[in-house]
């Protein structure tokens, strides 16, 4: 069995998190990769838990020194997946990487060929998403319009994933995960 590289990604409201989380609590030989972050830690926030919080120096040298697989700026913050950690992390595990299409498709490109495998989260369909986000009530109609908008683009990226899963009932779906999960660690 060998150790792999997965990126998990699905538009906002899809369910995801759940899904890597019962992913992870079912496998010891999964782990979540850990980013690193220049934004100020959230009450309850650890670090080398939630994030590795950096100051924007200690960012910027190691993104000088081409240890991000990627990275991006967030409302004013920068994010990076360190490349050192995700490589100490393989050597004793798989390694899920829960990140944005943008992002997964960084990572890709900044790799060899099967050196990541890259899953994409999806609903059932469109609408039910729709109402989903509606229902969050907590946003403006702009900004769901915004999030939708978003949505559309990241489902469209689908085309460029090695695996599609639809998430229409939650145990099908991490099912069908840890099949995906087993056939990439079996593959030579
Ligand atoms: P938050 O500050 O709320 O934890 O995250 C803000 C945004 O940063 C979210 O959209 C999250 O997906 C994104 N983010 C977190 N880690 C990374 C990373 O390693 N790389 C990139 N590109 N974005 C990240």
């Amino acid at each position: 069995m060998k150790n792999v590289l997965f990126a998990i990604s699905g538009p906002s409201g899809v369910g995801k998190g759940t899904l890597v989380g019962k992913l992870l609590q079912a496998d010891p030989d999964l782990t979540l990769s850990v980013s690193c972050t220049t934004r100020a830690p959230r009450e309850g926030e650890k670090d080398g838990v939630d994030y590795f919080f950096l100051t924007r120096e200690e960012f910027l040298a190691r993104k000088e020194a081409g240890d991000f697989l990627e990275w991006d700026e967030h409302f004013g913050n920068f994010y990076g997946t360190p490349r050192s950690f995700v490589w100490e992390q393989l050597k004793r595990k798989s390694v899920i990487l829960e990140i944005d299409v943008v992002g997964a498709l960084k990572v890709r490109d900044s790799l060899s060929d099967g050196e990541i495998v890259l899953i994409m989260i999806v609903p059932p369909d469109l609408h039910s998403l729709e109402e989903r986000l509606a229902g969050r009530g907590s946003e403006s109609e702009e900004a769901q319009k915004e999030r939708l908008t978003r949505v559309r683009y990241e489902l469209d990226k689908r085309k460029e994933y090695d695996y599609v899963v639809v998430n229409d009932d939650l145990d099908k779906a991490v099912e069908r995960l840890q099949q995906i999960v087993a056939t990439e660690r079996k593959k030579a």
